[in-house]
């Protein structure tokens, strides 16, 4: 299996190359060159098996033969060992035809977990065969950054950075990244907002002598192994509910695009997929561009669902390449126009082919508090706000006859103060999230400031041999 990118001027590359790689040369992101098929009998087949062993399935034939069978199987054991549900990914039924899938029970309670978990095994394998190391960097408003420092703590060939803006996050969400007892761990309190975090990481992999100095890696979710990670819960899902016998639709709360782009590569792959909701908060790109054909940049909104807060999904480009008949040139074309003007305008044929995989919708925080508390009352379920999103959309996209999944892609303990006002329900902390609060915390402020961070990374690292 080789790897091409959508802009079509870098060099097709290996699984293991592409992981290290993150992304393409030509600022591209990597695709598969083609999609793996599942005969309806492959599918059927997954049915009632661990979730450990379904990844296996999904994932090897992603993998090119660069991984040895049974240390593949060995990697994905040990990843969903990790997690605090024998069944991984549970479904839990909300109404007749309507289903939730749970996807946080992962160390960090967020649904990055479950591909996060699986990169930093399959990236530390790969460096370990190489006798290599790397250095992770990554900006986080939250989420991914602990979901990071959670998957990498404690790797041998990993030293893993994460930039944060000082105050600006949750002490719950600080704690996550502060506390992890681990040296190849380096939490960074910026003097600054998220953007001027996320500006800093662009410099970084933006000065190529740093870049090959320290052997930088990403793992934010432009990496393909996040998107292949994500793939194999829509197939355990969907068997669970009937597939390959009949088609089943997702809802999936969508900020970078990556989730929902998984569910359809597991549709191009041979799940009968009925639809997938791009579900969005206010700031609605996705949505707009679902019902308008034009995706234009606008200002960003902050929400009670933060994760999805928003304007420039990444992942959207790994689509534009599918339905522009996979032509790298006319994707360029597109990006460089997002880049000039601030969007684009998608061509009818390109619209119509987005349309028949995808329906989008937003809900608002009016109608995303009403969703929370109607679910609460109905079933005494308790969501985070970025679920309730996803559920409030698919209420006016359902079909009968056709089960809906909403992706729960957070625990309600994660935003407790949006599920209290929404639901009137105190939400209790979970043991493992409590013990936090406790423990000693360990990072160091920096100014915002691109020399001080490189020389801090320069000077932990251990990727590189020799320091001046
Ligand atoms: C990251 C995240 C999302 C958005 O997922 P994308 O893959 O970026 O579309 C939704 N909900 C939660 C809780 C998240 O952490």
């Amino acid at each position: 299996m080789r790897y091409v990118s959508t802009r079509g001027q870098a060099h097709a590359l290996g699984f293991s190359d592409v992981l290290l790689a993150g992304l393409a040369r030509d600022g591209g992101l990597f695709v598969p060159e083609s999609w793996p098929q599942m005969s309806t009998q492959d599918v059927a087949d997954l049915a009632g098996r661990p979730y450990a062993d379904v990844a296996f399935e999904i994932v090897r034939p992603f993998i090119g033969g660069e991984i040895p069978d049974d240390e593949l199987r060995r990697i994905c054991v040990s990843t969903y060992a990790s997690f605090r549900h024998e069944a991984v990914a549970p479904l839990v039924q909300l109404a007749p035809g309507r289903w939730i899938m749970e996807l946080f029970h992962g160390p960090t309670f967020a649904f990055k977990d479950i591909a996060m978990q699986l990169l930093a095994r399959l990236m530390d394998h790969v460096l370990a065969k190489r006798g290599s190391r790397a250095t992770i960097v990554g900006a986080t408003s939250g989420d991914t950054g602990a979901a990071a420092i959670e998957a990498f703590r404690g790797r041998n060939n990993v030293d893993v950075f994460i930039l944060f803006p000082e105050g600006r996050i949750s002490p719950i969400q600080r704690r996550q990244m502060t506390t992890a007892e681990a040296d190849n761990v380096h939490a960074i309190a910026v003097s600054g907002t998220f953007d001027d975090c996320q500006a800093i990481v662009k410099e970084l992999f933006g000065n190529i002598g740093f870049r090959e100095r320290t052997a930088l890696a990403g793992v934010n979710s432009i990496n393909w192994a996040r998107i292949l990670g994500q793939i194999v819960y829509y197939f355990t899902a969907a068997v669970a509910l009937g597939a390959p016998g009949r088609p089943i639709a997702f809802t999936v709360p969508t900020g970078n695009f990556g989730n929902v782009f998984a569910g359809y590569a597991a549709k191009r792959m041979g799940l009968p997929v009925a639809k997938l909701v791009v579900a969005t908060n206010v700031n609605d790109i996705l949505a707009r561009t679902l019902e308008t054909g034009e995706y234009r940049v606008g200002p960003v909104t902050a929400t009670t669902s933060p994760s999805m807060d928003i304007q420039v999904s990444s992942n959207f480009e790994r689509l534009l390449f599918e339905v522009y008949d996979r032509d790298g040139v006319a994707v360029a074309g597109l990006m460089d126009e997002l880049k000039r003007t601030g969007g684009f305008v998608l061509s009818q044929g390109a619209l119509e082919r987005v349309r028949s995989d995808f329906e989008g919708g937003r809900a608002d925080e009016a109608e995303t508090a009403a969703e929370l508390s109607a679910i609460y009352r109905g079933t005494g379920f308790l969501a985070d706000p970025h679920t309730a999103v996803g559920l409030a959309v698919a209420r006016r996209l359902a079909e009968p006859g056709v089960p809906m999944v909403g992706l729960a892609t957070a625990h309600a303990a994660k935003f407790p103060e949006a599920v209290t006002a929404a639901t009137g329900v105190n939400v209790g902390v979970p043991r493992q999230l409590a013990g936090i609060m406790d423990k000693p915390e360990r990072f160091v402020t920096l100014a915002n400031d691109r020399a001080a961070i490189e020389a801090h990374i320069v000077h932990n690292t251990r990727a590189i041999a020799e320091k001046v």
